[in-house]
């Protein structure tokens, strides 16, 4: 057992909780997700990441994609005095009981055949170039995992074995995949929902509103949970929301 001192994570510094699906490869076969990519499945995920970010204000942002989400906890945050299995644990939790309480509501006419778990883990970067290298790290293994399993699957789906699909796209690069897709299948990569290349992320996103009536309008701002799938690798996202990480 971690002493209590042990456990604290390194004060002043952006707290990353990364969780992910225990045997997820099996559970989405279990309940027969859709290949490569479930929407339905995707959609419990966000909303299971907005939960928690609900519960939790010092989560300032979330990514996720397939069976992961990454929180992000304010640099300043005292929450259960930043100890890591206090802060894994809860969020961990939270978002497996949300994945049940919210079933039903994605998937109508499926049951839920045994009860899923997530694990987690705590990791601090202190500077917010590493934190930003960290979530565009996330977003590339998004695009690379997409690009990769929509060949697979469409070569699965036109016959090939599984295997025999792996074994022609291993070592191929990025223009072979794209080519493939375009010529073989018809998919232009691009055209693509955004959610299935970029993944999805959750922040509260600051909006205008006007209060009041007549000549006493005034502009109210309020921030809004908020899921989106856009590009977080460049500067725009970060510089149009800069209270994120301000
Ligand atoms: P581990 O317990 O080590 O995480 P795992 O089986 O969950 O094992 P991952 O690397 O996390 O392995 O991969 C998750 C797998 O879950 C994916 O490879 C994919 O097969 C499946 N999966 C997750 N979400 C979806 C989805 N929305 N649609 C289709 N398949 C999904
Ligand atoms: P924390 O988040 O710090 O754990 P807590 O409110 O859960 O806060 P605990 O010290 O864990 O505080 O105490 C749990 C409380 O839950 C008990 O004090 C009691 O009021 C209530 N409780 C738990 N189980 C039962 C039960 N079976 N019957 C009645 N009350 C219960
Ligand atoms: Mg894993
Ligand atoms: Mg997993
Ligand atoms: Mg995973
Ligand atoms: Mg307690
Ligand atoms: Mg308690």
């Amino acid at each position: 057992m971690a002493l209590p001192w042990r456990d604290r994570l390194l004060p002043l510094t952006w707290i990353v909780i990364r969780i992910d699906g225990r045997s997820f490869h099996r559970f989405a076969e279990v309940h027969d997700f859709q290949k490569p990519n479930d929407i339905d499945a995707l959609n419990l995920m966000n909303e299971c990441a907005k939960a928690v970010m609900e519960d939790l204000p010092d989560i300032v942002f979330a990514y996720g994609v397939s069976d992961e989400y990454s929180f992000v906890i304010r640099k300043e945050s005292t929450l259960y005095g930043r100890r890591s299995s206090k802060l894994v644990s809860v969020i961990v939790s939270l978002f497996a009981a949300s994945y049940v309480f919210k079933w039903q509501t994605f998937f109508p006419d499926k049951k839920l055949q045994y009860p899923p778990a997530f694990d987690g883990r705590a990791v601090c970067y202190p500077e917010d170039s590493v934190l930003r290298d960290y979530l565009s790290w996330r977003q590339v293994d998004c695009h690379i995992n997409n690009q990769y399993n929509t060949c697979l699957w469409s070569m699965i789906k036109a016959g090939k074995s599984k295997d025999c699909a792996n074994n022609e796209l291993k070592g191929t690069r990025a223009d072979f995949k794209n080519e493939m897709l375009f010529k073989q299948f018809g998919i232009n990569y691009n055209d693509l929902p955004a959610m299935f290349r970029k993944g999805s992320y959750v922040f509260r996103k600051k909006v205008q509103s006007n209060s009041g009536g007549g000549t006493q309008v005034s502009k109210k701002s309020s921030f809004v949970l908020t899921i989106e799938h856009g590009d977080i690798i460049g500067d725009t996202f970060w510089k149009e929301n800069p209270y994120i990480l301000g």
